[in-house]
């Protein structure tokens, strides 16, 4: 049976790689992105279906944002959220990430703003709490603001997106920041400049890496390498582009799906394992950078 099947897809039987987070706690190493959900009304009552046919297919790790729809991406998830927890879901299998702007990202400011998301949210905590890019508040201002979220209850984790090595560095040493508990990056086939240096250095604190965009935003979706590999698979491109992000200890994916077939197709590339002739055609076609590259951002 090929990968891209449909009827392949038991929410039950289909177990992935996990993360260890630097609590002790272990994800699904597969999430759900929420980016460009929550801005239309129109679209709404077929975008919160699509996120709770996600819950029902297995995915437990959803990455929202402050940002996204201004506010709409978190009162979608949120509405989702609400229909499968009064269904019985347990909250604590559940992983929702949600970020803050820089610019709202002060003391005072993370509080308010963690609030506007809980609301819409309708949860009344999150699990993993990200300053969402580095702007002019200086860290160790949102590190006591995530401290006080974490002392009301309102975050159990609090981390970082789009921070480069020297950011972490810079992070590591204000007040707190030892205890940055993921980065969120662009990471993907034709991006891994991470590998070089951003990625081992997580690996070493056991931060794990959340891999945005890891379709390229879709773009990698045709592309002729990931074809021809998906081909021997029987499976589909996109399915390809995910499990090569996947099989990176340390790392968690988080594609966006806004359709039935993709979600499903996505939770399956879990299973489908790369072979040393899949890799060395990868290798050939998308190569690591040979030295350093400034951290990409989408
Ligand atoms: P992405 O996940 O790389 O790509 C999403 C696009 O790929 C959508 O157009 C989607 O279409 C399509 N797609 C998904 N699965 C597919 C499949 N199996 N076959 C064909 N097409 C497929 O891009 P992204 O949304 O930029 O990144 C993922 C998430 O990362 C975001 O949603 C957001 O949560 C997060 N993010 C964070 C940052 C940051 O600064 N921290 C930046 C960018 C993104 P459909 O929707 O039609 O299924």
């Amino acid at each position: 049976m090929g990968l891209r099947t449909e009827c392949a897809v038991d929410a039950q039987s289909v177990g992935g790689p996990e993360v260890a987070f630097p609590s002790g706690e272990d994800r699904p190493a597969l999430g759900l992105g929420t980016f460009g959900l929550g801005e239309d009304d129109s679209r709404r009552a077929a975008e919160v279906r699509a996120l709770r046919l996600a819950l029902d297919i297995g995915y437990r790790v959803f990455d929202t944002a402050e940002m996204y729809g201004d506010g709409g991406a978190e009162a979608v998830l949120g509405a989702a959220l609400a229909d499968a927890l009064r269904g019985g879901l347990p909250r604590e299998q559940v992983f929702v990430v949600s970020k803050v702007l820089p610019h709202h990202a002060s003391e005072d400011g993370v509080i308010a703003t963690c609030e506007r998301s809980l609301r819409a949210l309708r949860l009344d905590h999150i699990d993993l709490y990200l300053l969402h890019w580095r702007g002019g508040v200086a860290l160790q201002e949102t590190v006591r603001g995530f401290e006080a979220l974490q002392r009301r209850g309102w975050i159990r984790l609090w981390g970082v997106s789009n921070f480069d090595v020297a950011d972490l560095a810079e992070l590591s040493a204000v007040p707190g920041g030892k205890a940055c508990a993921a980065n969120q990056v662009y990471f993907s086939l034709t991006q891994r400049g991470v590998e070089r240096e951003l990625l081992p250095r997580q690996r070493a604190q056991q931060m794990p890496l959340m891999a945005y965009s890891p379709l390229d935003q879709g773009e990698l979706v045709d592309h002729p390498a990931l074809r021809e590999v998906a081909a021997r698979h029987q499976a589909t491109p996109a399915q390809v582009a995910l499990a090569w992000v996947l099989r990176h200890p340390g790392v968690m994916a988080i594609p966006k799906a806004g359709n039935a077939v993709h979600l499903r197709h996505n939770w399956t590339a879990q299973q489908l394992v790369l072979g040393d002739e899949d890799l060395a055609l990868l290798e050939r076609r998308f190569p690591l950078p040979r030295g350093p590259v400034p951290l990409a951002m989408r």
